[in-house]
């Protein structure tokens, strides 16, 4: 769908520079979607594996970050491969709504409640990120940190909508829970893609 070099906005890695490759295609549905423009598989070009990695390599990204859309709908062996190759680190940003094809150097599973995550994602995670639309997400975020890794990293983000009302019940969620941390868009405030 496109290609970028940014900041990454939220999770484990926010802050660092990052390349994005957001591939379209998307069948999980959440209501508050920002990006429905991706939902549509065939509604964007296709554009070949060397193409997308030569660009990342040239921006000096040292990370890519591979988002939807879903993009676990697609095999990602040949671009995870490639990637590596190349020298880069490749990060995924997936709902878990399919097992993960590729060879990842960070997982960041934010389940959805519309498409429930396949179970073999859950080990793979290495970053659990719930999007905080109303109070009683604390309870599903609880259900999810409960199939994770022991060592995975938990983050709580307000959805952006919500961000006023959420933001001060995260704060006490998570000094009541310190596993937990917060995770803000800050690209949104950068007002960067
Ligand atoms: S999984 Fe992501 S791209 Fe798909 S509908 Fe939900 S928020 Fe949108």
């Amino acid at each position: 769908m496109e290609d970028f070099y940014t900041i990454q906005g939220e999770g484990f890695y926010q802050g660092h520079a990052a390349y994005f490759i957001r591939l379209g295609g998307c069948d999980v549905g959440c209501v508050w979607c920002d990006v429905k423009e991706s939902w549509d598989v065939n509604a964007h070009p296709k554009i070949s594996v060397n193409d997308l990695v030569k660009k990342a390599k040239s921006s000096g990204t040292e990370i890519v970050v591979i988002t939807g859309g879903e993009p676990a709908m697609h095999n990602l062996e040949s671009l995870t491969e490639e990637l590596h190759k190349a020298g880069l680190k490749t990060n995924i940003e997936t709902s878990g709504a399919y097992p993960l094809t590729g060879n990842w150097d960070w997982v960041c599973l934010s389940p959805k409640k519309f498409k429930a995550p396949h179970p073999s994602v859950f080990e793979k995670a290495d970053e659990l990120k719930i999007i905080v639309y109303n109070k009683s997400d604390f309870d599903w975020a609880e259900e999810h940190a409960n199939k994770v890794r022991n060592t995975t990293e938990l983050f709580l983000q307000p959805e952006w909508s919500k961000e006023k009302e959420m933001v001060p019940l995260i704060i006490d969620y998570v000094k009541a829970n310190p596993k937990w941390k917060v995770t803000l868009q800050i690209h949104k405030y950068m007002n960067i893609p």
